[in-house]
This record gives structure tokens, sequence and C-alpha cells, in this order.
């Protein structure tokens, strides 16, 4: 079972920390894939830092990531 940090409100835009209970807001993150930095947005407790990278975003992000390091 995986512990879940991040409880989901009624809406996407109703993301809450599990840990303080804070509502989520959009902010900038740094993602480091593979070596290399990558400025996103992502939403972010205002209150303990904590980022969420959902398990869509992040594959997405990352499958994107992956295929602009290729075409390099
Ligand atoms: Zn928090």
């Amino acid at each position: 079972m995986n512990e879940t940090v991040i409880g989901f409100g009624q809406d996407d835009a109703a993301w809450i920390c599990g840990g303080c209970g804070e509502k989520l807001a959009p902010g900038p993150a740094t993602l480091e894939y593979m070596g290399s930095e990558f400025c996103v947005t992502l939403m972010r407790c205002p209150a303990c830092g904590l980022t969420l990278i959902s398990e869509e975003l992040a594959l997405g992000r990352m499958l994107r990531v992956e295929r602009l390091l290729e075409d390099k």
C-alpha cells in the first residue's frame, strides 16, 4: 500500500496538502531528470513547500523531456 500524501478535493483545482491541510497553489519548481534541470509549474503547498507531482504529470513531463533529449 502506498502512503497517501496528497488528498484530492472535489475538483482538480482544490488539491490539499495531506500534511498540513493547506490548499496547494501553482508555483515554479525545478525537476531534475537525467542530469538536466527543467523548470515547470507544479502545485505546491505554501505552508510546508511540498510539491505535488502526480503520476500522470510526472509521466507526461518525463516522456516529453525524454523526447526533447533524444531530439538533440
Ligand atoms: Zn503542507
